[in-house]
């Protein structure tokens, strides 16, 4: 149930998401999990993977047979996220080179708590880990992970900032 993060990973979510406020910033995490195999077991992020927020009125169409198109109409970079489905389908080829896999997704909440929104929520696939970094006035604060569990909410995935050391990692 925790996500390995390096300093230095932890570090680069922190400057993309000051880099981008006040809109939010995106980008993926890849990485492996332990040999189990368990979505819900240890995972060592191996890379942070940058991606452009492709919040746009065409994502907003996509999205409408998902979630209530009023909560949809508010959206705007500053407070949405967007990951273009040709940017996944290039870092799943990436990952396959490497045996990696895509672990989860980060994005950051400018001027909101590292809590997902309902927007988040609807949204969310059960495989992934999601990471969300606060951004206050510009710098960037607390960040929290969270796993969707069997009834499609949010609970906390202990998030752990340390060297890679999961057995078997090279
Ligand atoms: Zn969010």
């Amino acid at each position: 149930m925790t996500l390995h993060l390096t300093p230095t990973q932890l570090h680069q979510i922190q400057t993309q998401a000051e880099r981008t406020y006040p809109e939010e910033c995106c980008g993926l995490l890849l990485g492996q999990r332990d040999r189990s195999g368990n979505k819900l077991g240890n995972k060592q992020v191996c890379e942070i993977y940058e991606t452009p927020n492709a919040w746009t009125k065409e994502a907003t169409a996509e999205l409408a047979l998902q979630i209530p198109a009023a909560q949809i109409a508010q959206g705007a970079k500053a407070d949405r996220y967007w990951i273009d489905p040709r940017d996944l389908l290039k870092a799943q080829r990436y990952c396959r080179d490497r045996g990696w896999t895509v672990l989860g997704i980060y994005h950051s909440h400018p001027d909101h708590h590292a809590v997902p929104s309902e927007c988040d929520r609807v949204l969310a696939w059960a495989e992934y880990v999601y990471v969300i970094v606060s951004v206050q006035q510009g710098k960037a604060q607390d960040v929290r992970g969270w796993q969707l569990d069997s009834a499609h909410q949010f609970q906390p995935e202990e998030l752990l900032i340390t060297e890679m050391d999961l057995p078997g990692h090279k």
